[in-house]
C-alpha cells in the first residue's frame, strides 16, 4: 500500500467508495464523477502506477482486471449494447490519480476520437 495514494485508500477501506466487485486482488468502484450512466473504476488492491508500469508477471492480475470488467458489464446490462474500457496513463493520457486503473464506461453512445 502506497499511504499518499487515494485509490490504495479506497481499496483498504479507509476511504468509502460504492463497491460493485471485490476479491482478494481487484476491486471495482463508482466513479465519483460519472461521465456515462455506467462508470466503474476496476483496479487492483496492489499499488502499480500506471499500464506502462505492468511486468509479464503481472498477466494474471491483468486478466483478473478485464474479467471483473467483463463480469460486470453484464450485470450491469450492457453487454450487448457494447462498452468502453479506458486507461489514462501519464500526462498526455490525462491519467489524474496515479494507480492503474480501468474506467468502465457504458449506458450511452460513446463518440471517437476522444478528447
Ligand atoms: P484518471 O483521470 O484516468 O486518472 O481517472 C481517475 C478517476 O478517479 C476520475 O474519473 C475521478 O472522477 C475518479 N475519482 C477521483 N476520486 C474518486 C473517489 N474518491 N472515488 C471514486 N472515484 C474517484
Amino acid at each position: 500500500m502506497n499511504d499518499n495514494c487515494l485509490f490504495c485508500k479506497i481499496a483498504a477501506g479507509k476511504i468509502p467508495s460504492t463497491t460493485l466487485y471485490e476479491n482478494d486482488e481487484v476491486i471495482a468502484f463508482e466513479d465519483i464523477a460519472p461521465q456515462a450512466p455506467v462508470h466503474v473504476l476496476i483496479i487492483p488492491k496492489r499499488h502499480i502506477e500506471d499500464a506502462q508500469a505492468l511486468q509479464r508477471s503481472d498477466d494474471q492480475l491483468l486478466g483478473q482486471l478485464f474479467e471483473t470488467a467483463r463480469s460486470l458489464a453484464v450485470k450491469l446490462g450492457i453487454e450487448s449494447s457494447g462498452y468502453r474500457l479506458v486507461s489514462n496513463i501519464g500526462r498526455d493520457g490525462c491519467q489524474s490519480v496515479p494507480h492503474l486503473h480501468l474506467h468502465l464506461l457504458g449506458g450511452r453512445s460513446m463518440t471517437w476520437p476522444p478528447g
